[in-house]
């Protein structure tokens, strides 16, 4: 087995909420949302760092995380805006060394909240994870909003 827990998710050897996928790359629902419709899209080989992918699949990975924030958008997520955010190492807040491109709804004024969710799944590792069923509609959702193959 697998000791990343993202290459682990990407070989289905541990469950996710799964939005999409094709050769390249996985879209699941983050487990600690710090907003509803939070999304992680990772590539399915390992890297830690966005430098170990080669060109086409870091393409790849953020046009596919493009197409998700344009479906959450039309599958009624709340946002008006959006972080399409990378942490790229461990001194830049990366907790699962694979790379991950968060697809993180805002709205305007949520700064107070966000803060203070963020704070707080990381003052108890990364808080209370959502219940399983709740993660997997919203990903049937977003899912529904998106090409079959991009
Ligand atoms: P980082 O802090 O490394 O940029 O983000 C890691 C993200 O992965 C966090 O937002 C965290 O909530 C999420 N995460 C950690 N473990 C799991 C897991 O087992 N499953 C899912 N779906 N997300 C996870
Ligand atoms: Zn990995």
């Amino acid at each position: 087995m697998a000791e990343c827990i993202f290459c682990q998710i990407a070989k289905k050897e541990m469950p996710a909420s799964i939005v999409y996928e094709d050769e390249q790359c996985l879209v699941f629902m983050d487990i600690f949302p710090i907003k509803e419709g939070h999304t992680l899209v990772i590539p399915k080989t390992h890297g830690a760092f966005l430098h170990e992918l080669d060109d086409a699949l870091r393409e790849h990975l953020f046009k596919v995380a493009n197409a998700v924030l344009l479906a959450q958008r039309t599958a009624g997520i709340t946002l008006d805006g959006a972080n399409l955010l990378v942490n790229d190492g461990k001194a830049a807040n990366q907790h699962v060394p694979h790379v991950h491109i968060h697809v993180l709804p805002r709205e305007h004024g949520d700064i107070a909240k966000v803060a203070w969710t963020f704070l707080t799944r990381m003052l108890n590792f990364f808080g209370k994870d959502k219940k399983r069923a709740k993660l997997d509609q919203l990903a049937r959702n977003i899912s529904q909003h998106l090409p079959e193959k991009l």
